[in-house]
């Protein structure tokens, strides 16, 4: 966004009504959170280092998976894994609810 919109936005803020406010702080509010994940995603992404069940260090990247995360082979016991891999289940589920609703 140019700062010049940016610069609109905040000046017309003070027009908006309490529920124009209240929409507007949901959409903000859910923007920073999509942010959010895709950031621990891509950290995630970015320091993986080995298999997330035999912690075999040689792996290839295989495919993406639905969710559009990488998805790597390993070539020590054979399974696929990605960054989300290895997550407590429930979490993980969680958070491919969130993504499959929100992105
Ligand atoms: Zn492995």
């Amino acid at each position: 966004m140019e700062n010049s919109s940016f610069t609109v936005t905040q000046n017309n803020i003070k027009n908006f009504s309490h529920i124009e406010l209240k929409r507007l702080k949901h959409q903000v509010d859910a923007q920073l959170s999509k942010d959010r994940v895709r950031q621990t995603i891509a950290e995630r992404e970015s320091t993986i280092s080995s298999c997330s069940h035999c912690k075999g260090k040689s792996f290839i990247r295989c495919d993406v998976t639905r969710q559009g995360h990488q998805r790597y082979r390993c070539k020590s016991c054979k399974k696929t894994f990605s960054s989300l891999t290895g997550i407590l289940w429930w979490l993980k589920m969680c958070l491919i609810r969130w993504l499959t609703n929100y992105f």
